[in-house]
């Protein structure tokens, strides 16, 4: 049996924009059905020193998943623990696809949930290509 190394995700704080929604929930659906076997990092807890928090990104494959170009969570996971194994920009991906960042960043209507999906399901080949499956 092969055996597929612990994933962690790590989804911006994003409340700042819509987008930032995006990156929470698609993170979101992630943890609860789509890879339920990744686990999540809690990013102020990590920013504020948490040494469990950090150390994890250190020994284990981590996957930043960010709002907007300014790639929040990447660059704080870089700073203080190194390397990350892949990235998500939700933004670049809306870019990507020509699609909109949702209108409201505390409710998503039907569209912005599929929308959500879409991003889950580029976070999944993220997962799948870290531990050595499809490409990503
Ligand atoms: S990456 Fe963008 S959306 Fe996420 S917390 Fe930073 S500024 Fe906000």
């Amino acid at each position: 049996m092969k055996i597929r190394p612990k994933v962690g995700v790590v989804s911006c704080s994003g409340e700042c924009c819509s987008l930032g929604t995006l990156s929470r929930v698609a993170t979101r659906l992630i943890l609860e059905g789509v890879r339920p076997e990744t686990v999540t990092l809690c990013l102020p807890l990590f920013l504020a020193g948490d040494s469990g928090e950090r150390e994890f990104a250190q020994r284990f494959p981590t996957i930043p998943v960010d709002g907007c170009h300014k790639q929040c969570a990447k660059k704080a996971i870089e700073k203080y623990s190194g390397p990350t194994a892949a990235d998500v920009d939700v933004e670049a991906l809306l870019e990507e696809w020509d699609e909109k960042a949702p209108e409201d960043r505390r409710v998503l209507g039907e569209a912005d949930v599929e929308l959500a999906e879409r991003v889950a399901a580029e976070i999944a080949k993220r997962i799948d290509w870290v531990q050595g499956g499809q490409d990503a």
